[in-house]
C-alpha cells in the first residue's frame, strides 16, 4: 500500500472511499517515539482482517492544554513523525488543521463534559477542562474518520477510561484497544514531553520510575505500599509531587483495598516539565467468571480462551455432573441428603490433562468423563446441585483451584458466589432455540440419542427454571458481569469478543493477551 499523508478530510475521504476498508484508528498529538510506534505494530500485528487500513493521526488539540501549558512549544515535526509512523507500519497519516477538525470554530460544536466523578481525579484535579477537551476532540475526529477500531496507550490511564466510558455512554460501535507503556532501557517512559527536560532534569525524573519500581517490587514481596517513601525519593530529587494514589483503576477513586487490581500512579513537576508514571499492582493474576444458562456453548469458549491466555480451565458444571454421577450410581435417593452428605465424606474430585483440550475428571479415582454427560446425569445434576451441603462442598473446592488466580472458570454461580471478586465477569447466553441446536450437536458427537430438537429446547428451559429459581447460588447475571449473547457468533467470534472484554479490564501491563 502505498504510504499517504493527508491535510484535509476532502483528500482523506476520497482515499478512504477508494479502499473500502475498515479503519483502525490511532489518534495522536504528534512528537512522536517508541511508545506511539509500539502502539502502530500493536494494531498491525492484531490486525484480524486483510482490508484493514492503519490511520494515524496527528492533530494538537488547542482545546485540551490549559491557559499556561505548552500548547505553542508542544513538539510539532508532521514529517519526522509520519517516517517513524510508517516505520511502525501505520498505512496512512492524517495531520489535519485545526479547521479541518472544528470546521467554524470549536464554538460550533458540541462540547462534551467529562462526569465530575472521573474529572476530578489524579490528572483531571490539576488540569481543569482538560478531559473535557480531549473527549470533545475524540468525538470530532471519530465522526469524521468512522473507525472500526480505536487504539489507545494505557500510559494515559485516566484519558482511556475517560473515553471508554464516554463510548459506553454514547453506545459508539467502535471497539477500544489499549496498549502497554513503553519504557526506555532505564525505565523511563517514553513521552513526547520528555524533550522538555534539560539533561539535569532528566537524571532527578529518573527517580520517579525507579520508586515506582521499587514500591512495586515490595509490594510484590511484602503486599504493602509505601506512600510516604516514595514521595521522600521524588522530594530528595527535586520533583514536585502533583499526586501520589492508590485508586481503583476504573473508578480512578482512592482505595485503600489492595486486595483486587490497584493502580498505583503518580504526576510530578521536574522543572516545569509534567511527567505522569503509574504501576498496577495485583496480589495475584486475573479470575475470569464465565457464567450463564445450560448450551450457551460455555465450556467450548472457555476452554479456548483460557488456552489462549495460558491460564487453568475449570469447568465447574462437570463437578456438579459428578457428584450426581456418584449418587445415581450408588442408587441414592437425590431428596435423601443425609444419605447424599455421608457418600460425599472424603470426596476425591480431580481434574487431570486440565491443560486445556479435552479435560478429564475423576471421582473418587474413577474416570467419569464421559458418564457425566449422558442424558440421566444431566436431568438429575439440577436437583443435586442446589442442595446446601453440595453446594458448599464444591465451591470450596473451586476457591482452593483459583486461589492464586490465573484461571477461567466456567459455571452458574461463579461471578456471584465462587468468585465474587473475580477481575472479569462474562455471562454468555444465547436464546433456548440456538441452545438446543448446540446441546443437539454435542450430544450427536457424544454418541447420545434425543427424541427432538423441540424436547431439549424445553429440557433446557426448564434446567434454567430449576437453576434460577434454587435458594443458594441461584443462576444470574452477577451486577458487574457484561453480558454477551452469542446467537449468531461462531466460536472465533464469542473468542474474540471475550479476549476484548478481557482486555478492557486487564491492562496489558498486568496480562498481556498472546496473539492466536
Ligand atoms: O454447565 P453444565 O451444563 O455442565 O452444568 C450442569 C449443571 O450443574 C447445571 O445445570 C447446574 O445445575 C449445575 N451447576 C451449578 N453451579 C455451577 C455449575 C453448574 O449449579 N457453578
Amino acid at each position: 500500500m502505498v504510504q499517504k499523508i493527508f491535510k484535509t478530510n476532502a483528500e482523506l475521504k476520497d482515499w478512504l472511499s477508494k479502499q473500502n476498508s475498515a479503519i483502525i484508528f490511532i489518534p495522536t498529538m504528534g512528537g512522536l517515539h517508541p511508545g506511539h510506534q509500539y502502539l502502530i505494530k500493536k494494531a498491525k500485528e492484531r490486525k484480524t482482517k486483510k482490508n484493514q487500513i492503519i490511520l494515524v493521526s496527528i492533530f494538537v488539540n488547542p482545546l485540551q492544554f490549559g491557559k499556561d501549558e505548552d500548547f505553542k512549544k508542544y513538539p510539532r515535526n508532521i514529517s519526522k513523525d509520519a517516517k517513524l509512523a510508517f516505520i511502525a507500519g501505520a498505512d496512512a497519516i492524517w495531520a489535519p488543521d485545526y479547521v479541518e477538525v472544528f470546521p467554524g470554530g470549536e464554538h460550533s460544536h458540541f462540547k462534551i463534559q467529562v462526569p465530575k466523578t472521573l474529572q476530578n481525579q489524579l490528572c483531571g484535579k490539576k488540569r481543569p477542562g482538560h478531559f473535557d477537551g480531549v473527549a470533545t476532540v475524540i468525538i470530532r475526529l471519530i465522526k469524521i474518520i468512522k473507525p472500526e477500531k480505536l487504539i489507545l496507550g494505557e500510559k494515559d490511564w485516566q484519558q482511556l477510561i475517560i473515553i471508554r466510558r464516554l463510548f459506553q455512554e454514547l453506545s459508539l460501535p467502535i471497539k477500544i484497544e489499549s496498549y502497554s507503556t513503553k519504557r526506555d532501557q532505564s525505565g523511563f517512559a517514553y513521552s513526547s514531553r520528555n524533550s522538555y527536560l534539560s539533561d539535569s532534569e532528566r537524571l532527578n525524573a529518573q527517580s520517579l520510575p525507579n520508586a515506582i519500581k521499587e514500591a512495586k517490587t515490595e509490594f510484590d514481596k511484602k503486599k504493602v505500599i509505601n506512600l510516604i517513601k516514595i514521595a521522600s525519593i521524588l522530594k530528595k530529587n527535586n520533583l514536585k509531587t502533583e499526586y501520589l494514589k492508590i485508586v481503583d483503576p476504573f473508578s480512578l477513586k482512592e482505595t485503600k483495598n489492595l486486595n483486587g487490581l490497584c493502580l498505583l500512579a503518580a504526576a510530578v513537576k521536574c522543572g516545569s516539565t509534567r511527567l505522569i508514571d503509574h504501576t498496577f499492582l495485583m496480589q495475584r493474576k486475573p479470575i475470569i467468571a464465565i457464567d450463564g444458562p445450560a448450551g450457551a456453548g460455555k465450556s467450548t469458549v472457555t476452554k479456548a480462551f483460557a488456552k489462549r491466555l495460558g491460564f487453568i480451565y475449570l469447568d465447574t458444571g462437570a463437578m456438579y455432573r459428578a457428584v450426581t454421577w456418584l449418587i445415581l450410581s450408588n442408587s441414592i435417593d437425590p431428596s435423601d441428603q443425609s444419605k447424599i452428605k455421608n457418600r460425599l465424606k472424603d470426596l476425591k474430585l480431580e481434574f487431570k490433562n486440565s491443560n486445556f483440550i479435552e479435560q478429564t475428571i475423576f471421582i473418587n479415582d474413577i474416570d467419569v468423563t464421559e458418564k457425566i454427560r449422558s442424558p440421566k446425569v444431566t436431568s438429575m445434576v439440577s436437583e443435586i446441585s442446589k442442595q446446601q451441603f453440595v453446594r458448599e462442598l464444591l465451591t470450596q473446592k473451586q476457591q482452593v483451584i483459583g486461589n492464586n488466580g490465573g484461571l477461567v472458570a466456567e459455571g452458574r454461580d461463579i461471578g456471584t458466589a465462587v468468585f465474587p471478586d473475580a477481575d472479569v465477569k462474562i455471562f454468555l447466553t444465547a436464546s433456548p432455540t440456538e441452545r438446543a441446536k448446540r446441546r443437539a450437536l454435542d450430544l450427536n458427537k457424544r454418541g447420545y440419542e434425543f427424541s427432538s430438537i423441540e424436547d431439549l429446547e424445553q429440557e433446557i428451559k426448564e434446567r434454567d427454571k430449576k437453576d434460577s429459581e434454587r435458594k443458594i447460588a441461584p443462576l444470574k447475571k452477577a451486577q458487574d458481569a457484561v453480558e454477551l449473547v452469542t446467537d449468531g457468533m461462531n466460536i472465533e467470534d464469542v473468542l474474540e469478543e471475550l479476549i476484548y472484554i478481557f482486555r478492557s479490564k486487564i491492562p496489558e501491563e498486568v496480562w498481556p493477551t498472546p496473539n492466536p
